[in-house]
Formats: structure tokens, C-alpha cells, sequence
């Protein structure tokens, strides 16, 4: 069995979960259509994670990472997004450039955890308790989008906001499974603090990936 220290790391080859033509539920690009890429791999164990199934690497095939560009091409998408688990747990060069050569956008979903590799169009960072991100990607990120579980989450937020650039995004994305117990918070602090928005995964009440 492929352990996950035998995943080569000149990024040729990545772990695929799934790849998909769909609508981004979330954040600035909310609405969107995007070739959906996911990336196996998570170490950061977020108590509320949604896509557990990603988090161990070996038990999704290897792909060779110019199939997936080629899949993303095929798709007649105008832009990609790479989401995982983590994605920044691998060499993402190859891949962006393979991207970005046949005409695509690159955007990533990424907590931030691991150093940043890929040539980017769009980052959405979301920071998480367990593994913070470093101050390099707070300074690239276009858009940080913040999960609030609780109340407590409003302080990590407005920390990650004094990290990232002026131009950032700022939204606050309720948790989906305490959504109705949270929503009236987040409502009340963005009326008082209206330079953030709330994101709401869409796609979820529309029931497709
Ligand atoms: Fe799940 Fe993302 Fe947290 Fe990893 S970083 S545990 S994929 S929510």
C-alpha cells in the first residue's frame, strides 16, 4: 500500500478525491461555475470538518497531475478550484501551471497550514485553531473567510483580519451543522461591523457538490 511519505514531491503525481463541474457555494466567487479539484491529504482535524472523507491521503488514487489538468480543460470551465483536505500539503507547481497554460484561473481553498506553492489567481484562506496559518499566505490571501462554530470565533476572526492585506475580503461563514444556533450572532456583528459579510454555502441548499 502507498504510505503517504511516498507521494512524490515535485508534484507530478496527487492524491485525487474528486474532480467535478459545480457552482462555488462560498465567499467572493459564490455562484460561479468552476471545475471543482480535491485534493486528499488534511492533518489540521477540525472537530466540525465536512470533508473527513479527504483527510488520508493513500486511500485516493494517485493521478498524474497532467490528467487532471486535462479533465479541467476538457470541462470548459474558465476557472479551477483546488480544495482537499489541504491542499497546500503538496507541490502544487505543476499542477497551476498546467492550469493556467490552458487558459484556466486557479483558485484555492486552504487553511494556510503549509507553505504556499502554486501560482495563484485567487486564495481563500480560512485560518484554523488547530494549525494557524504563517504570515506570508495572511498577506497573499484575496479573500479570508472565517468559520464561526461560536461566539469565541468572532476574536479569532477579527485576529486574522489585522494579519491580511487591506484589499482582503472578509466574510464569516456560520458552521453548517450549528447554523441556526450561531446565524443571529453573525447577523448582529456584521450590522455592527459591516466591512465583513456573511457567506453562506449555497451549495448545500441547492444539494449538488
Ligand atoms: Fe477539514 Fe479543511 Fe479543517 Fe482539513 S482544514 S480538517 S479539510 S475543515
Amino acid at each position: 500500500m502507498v504510505k503517504a511519505q511516498d507521494i512524490r514531491s515535485d508534484g507530478l503525481e496527487l492524491p485525487l478525491v474528486e474532480e467535478f463541474f459545480s457552482i462555488q457555494g462560498e465567499g467572493y466567487h459564490s455562484g460561479e461555475a468552476a471545475w471543482f479539484i480535491r485534493i486528499g491529504g488534511c492533518d489540521v482535524g477540525c472537530n466540525w470538518c465536512d470533508s473527513r472523507f479527504s483527510w488520508d491521503p493513500v486511500v485516493h488514487p494517485l493521478v498524474t497531475t497532467s490528467d487532471i489538468v486535462q479533465h479541467a480543460l476538457n470541462s470548459g470551465a474558465r476557472s479551477a478550484v483546488v480544495t482537499g483536505g489541504e491542499p497546500l500539503m503538496w507541490n502544487l507547481d505543476p499542477l497551476c501551471e498546467g492550469l493556467k497554460k490552458g487558459g484556466l484561473k486557479t483558485f484555492i481553498e486552504t487553511s494556510g497550514s503549509y507553505r504556499i506553492s502554486g501560482r495563484w489567481d485567487w486564495i481563500c484562506l480560512s485560518p484554523k485553531v488547530n494549525m494557524p496559518p504563517g504570515k506570508d499566505i495572511c498577506l497573499r490571501a484575496d479573500e479570508l473567510k472565517v468559520i464561526i462554530e461560536n461566539s469565541d470565533d468572532f476574536e479569532w476572526a477579527e485576529k486574522y483580519r489585522l494579519l491580511v492585506g487591506e484589499e482582503c475580503r472578509l466574510y464569516l461563514q456560520p458552521e453548517w451543522s450549528s447554523f441556526s444556533a450561531i446565524i443571529p450572532a453573525i447577523v448582529e456583528y456584521v450590522r455592527k461591523n459591516p466591512d465583513w459579510k456573511i457567506s453562506l454555502q449555497i451549495h448545500k441548499y441547492m444539494h449538488i457538490p
